[in-house]
């Protein structure tokens, strides 16, 4: 029997997959049920007792049938049904193993409440009565038990309200208080259950069940004119030379840069949907013109952040940790990369007053608009400072006299410009993966295409991720003046040569895993970004103090 219907109230029955993650834990009942995030990957309800394969064709045994229950709010596919002495038995398989209960194996509670509730389908749907429910658990070939009697009855009926009571409910709730269940739950990078533990008790070491690393690579398109096709399940990319194609598995890549006039198929494009890979597009210059990368999270997420970014007390709280952390970076930068140079310390001196004076006025009464006027003066000291990190040996083509944007007029600011545009997307893949809407911001106004939330989750980046790499790298020289930039009176940008090599440091550097000096485990950058955006949102989904902590050593 499969009917997908609502019940009299209109709402949608409830999963029975769902009941077992409300068993587990209530958060992570409102993660999926209700915030809609589902870990679109192999350990999605890895960690917790795994979904049996089904071999499914013992001798009396049905194999998965999927039922529903308007009544009682309920749908779910039950593993397998076995009919024993004419009564009908359902049975879940789980590759684990069972609870070792004081008079011997039990089924697990979120297991127990899953078969329960199949027992319920099952009665419904054929007017006979079950007496009883097994749990097979497969890792220690042990088969549980679990009579449905009217004990069972009244924990699947409780269950089912709390399930409806937090489906309406626009609270998350805390994290477990059993933080073993967290070291093995499929959302923990997504919950944050150890950092936000660590906020309650800051002398609290978090284990990091973040993951390190990325989970796929970009590619970047930078050949004029180039075609980004598909065969079958890999992106070709083909130049108009007729020189060697490109391909990629689509499941190997995260995102796809287009830069300058590459031609997307859209045959290409349906397949970066259908694995949440966005695609990007950036001028020739490195500025990001826009994205097609899945939405934002579902309504709940989104209206919560439309509530707290609405309330201007907010606003300010977030600006200023934001400002705090962005020259905080930068003053630390100047310091760290000034040190053992006693001259070029002394030289600095104005510069770091001016970004010492504007940490001095950040908590001081005034609004957004004050905080924007010390970030600027404080972003005067630090490009002055920055300029004089650049060694003897650079050439004078190199350096950096004063900002210009759109268009940069000297090479530094082609590279500093190409840089950020990289950045930028990095920071849109990592705002959309959080589930917030990046056209909502707090500190930075709307304009152009640049989206508001974006820019802001960029200033805690732009030193450690673009600035630092960059300035190494004209110490180096890695730059060729000539080869490298495209020179005309009006603007400068980057060459092929140039962006390639701009993409390889900036790629690597978002591989580079660096130990997070707050939650103090390691992780790349790129992965720290996503961590950012995630701790954003705690800002206004009960765990504030979180965001913008993270800091240069
Ligand atoms: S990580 Fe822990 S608190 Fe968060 S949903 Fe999973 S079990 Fe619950």
């Amino acid at each position: 029997m499969n009917m997908s219907t609502t019940n009299s109230r209109g709402d949608p029955p409830l999963r029975v997959m769902s009941l077992h993650a409300l068993a587990y834990c209530r958060r992570l009942f409102y993660l999926e049920e209700v915030e809609e995030i589902r870990v679109a990957d192999n350990r999605v309800y890895a960690g917790r007792e795994l979904h049996a394969s089904l071999a499914a064709d013992e001798e009396g045994e049905r194999a998965q049938l999927e039922l529903t229950d308007p009544a009682l709010g309920l749908t779910g596919k039950v593993d397998a049904i076995r009919r024993l002495d004419g009564s009908l038995l359902p049975y879940e398989h789980k590759r684990g193993r069972c609870r070792k209960g004081e008079a011997g194996p039990e089924a697990w509670p979120s297991d127990r409440l899953q078969v329960i509730a199949y027992a319920a389908l099952i009665e419904s749907c054929t007017g006979q009565t079950v007496a009883e429910g097994r749990v097979r658990y497969h890792a220690d070939n042990k088969t549980v038990r679990v009579p449905i009697d009217a004990a069972a009855r009244a924990e699947l009926a409780s269950a089912i309200a709390e399930a409806r009571g937090l489906r309406a409910s626009t609270e998350r709730p805390p994290v477990a208080e059993n933080e073993r269940l967290c070291v093995r739950c499929s959302l923990a990078p997504v919950c944050l259950p150890e950092e936000v533990r660590q906020a309650e008790d800051p002398s609290r070491e978090p284990l990091r069940l973040f993951p390190p690393d990325r989970d796929g690579a970009s590619l970047h398109v930078v050949v004029p004119g180039a075609t980004i096709g598909r065969s079958g399940e890999e992106i070709v990319v083909r130049t108009p030379d007729g020189g060697p194609e490109t391909r990629r598995a689509i499941r190997e890549l995260d995102a796809i840069l287009i830069h300058g006039h590459g031609q997307l198929t859209t045959q290409a494009l349906h397949l970066c949907v259908d694995h949440g890979v966005a695609v990007h597009w950036l001028g020739p210059t490195g500025r990001y013109i826009t994205s097609a990368a899945t939405a934002a999270g579902p309504v709940q997420r989104r209206v919560r952040q439309y509530r707290a970014l609405a309330d201007e007390a907010t606003c300010l709280r977030l600006a200023r940790a934001l400002a705090r952390g962005k020259i905080e970076a930068q003053h630390r930068y100047l310091l760290r990369a000034s040190r053992g140079t006693p001259e070029l310390r002394e030289a600095m001196l104005p510069d770091l007053v001016l970004l010492r004076s504007a940490l001095a006025s950040i908590d001081k009464d005034g609004d957004r608009e004050t905080l924007r006027g010390l970030e600027g003066s404080a972003a005067v000291g630090y490009f002055s400072g920055l300029a004089r990190l650049l060694g003897p040996s650079v050439p004078e083509s190199l350096r950096y006299t004063t900002r210009s944007r759109r268009p940069p007029v000297d090479r530094f600011n082609a590279l500093l410009g190409f840089g950020y545009g990289l950045l930028q997307t990095a920071v849109m893949r990592a705002i959309l993966a959080a589930g917030l809407e990046p056209s909502l911001g707090f500190f930075h106004t709307p304009r152009s295409a640049a989206h508001p939330l974006v820019l802001d989750l960029m200033e805690l980046f732009r030193v450690p991720i673009w600035d630092m790499v960059l300035i190494g790298s004209i110490n180096r020289n890695q730059w060729d003046p000539t080869a490298d930039f495209a020179v005309t009176k009006a603007k400068v940008w980057l060459s092929d040569s140039g962006r390639k090599k701009a993409i390889g440091l900036f790629e690597a550097r978002l591989d580079e895993t660096w130990k997070h000096p707050v939650v103090g485990y390691s992780l790349s950058y790129s992965r720290t970004i996503e961590l950012e955006a995630r701790l954003l949102e705690k800002e206004w989904t009960g765990e504030p103090g979180l965001f913008a902590r993270l800091r240069l050593r």
